[in-house]
């Protein structure tokens, strides 16, 4: 596992192509320039690690566009020792990005082999979230509530027991819609069945597993 000086060249021009799209947060423009995204994706991928561009990592799942991650976190207003949830672990670059910002991070992965996969890859790469195999639907409520919550994939709607995960002026982002398009939609907890909802433009993101998780 290799990141050479090109790669690092290669990340500094994708720096600058999100950057361009409108990301104007230093500190998640310096999370990307850091974390070594090839070391994300499947081998035969490596030359396109560096293109602002989604790409499968099995499953029929992707690694989100960077923009995209970089957009969602934004969004998040991610502080120091923020707790944060994460739906859909995937590859685990989202994951790294927030941990760069110094956030304490809950994932769950809802695909058992990327699960099996991300756990060994993050903390090869020093990066230690806390991981979970199980449906993101349901949340963590024991380490409830959170500062933020993030959706990594396509929700159909909010889900309700996320919302009660979320602390009283925390944050969660989630693209709500259904397949091929989705409205990334901030909802800041104002009171305890008090939300502020807003709308930030077109996405697509695969769709969230929904039914019966029996842990295979
Ligand atoms: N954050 C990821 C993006 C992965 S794509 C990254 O940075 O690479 C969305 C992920 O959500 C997939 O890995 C998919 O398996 C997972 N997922 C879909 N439905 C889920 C559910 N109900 N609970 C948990 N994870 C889910």
């Amino acid at each position: 596992m290799e990141d050479t000086f090109r790669h690092k060249g290669l990340r500094k021009k994708l720096v600058e192509t999100v950057s361009k799209k409108g990301i104007t947060n230093k500190k998640i423009l310096e999370a990307i320039n850091k974390v070594p995204r090839h070391l994300f994706m499947d081998t035969g991928f490596i030359n396109f690690a560096y293109k602002d561009q989604a790409f499968p990592i099995g499953e029929g799942q992707t690694i989100s566009q960077p923009y995209t991650v970089a957009f969602q976190t934004q969004l998040l207003e991610i502080k120091r020792h923020d707790k944060v949830l994460e739906i859909g672990t995937g590859s685990g670059y989202q994951a790294a990005i927030l941990l760069e910002l110094g956030a304490r991070v809950y994932t769950i992965e809802r695909h058992r082999n990327l699960f099996l996969k991300v756990q060994t890859l993050l903390p090869s790469l020093g990066y230690k979230p806390n991981f979970y195999y199980g449906d993101g639907f349901k949340g963590v409520p024991s380490f409830a509530p959170f500062d933020k919550i993030l959706i990594t994939a396509a929700a159909a709607h909010v889900p309700k027991e996320l919302l009660e995960q979320l602390k009283i002026g925390g944050r969660m982002v989630v693209p709500v819609g259904g397949e091929g398009y989705q409205e990334m939609t901030l909802i800041v907890k104002k009171g305890e069945d008090e939300y502020e909802r807003s709308n930030h433009g077109g996405f697509v993101f695969v769709p969230m597993i929904s039914g019966t998780f029996n842990g295979k």
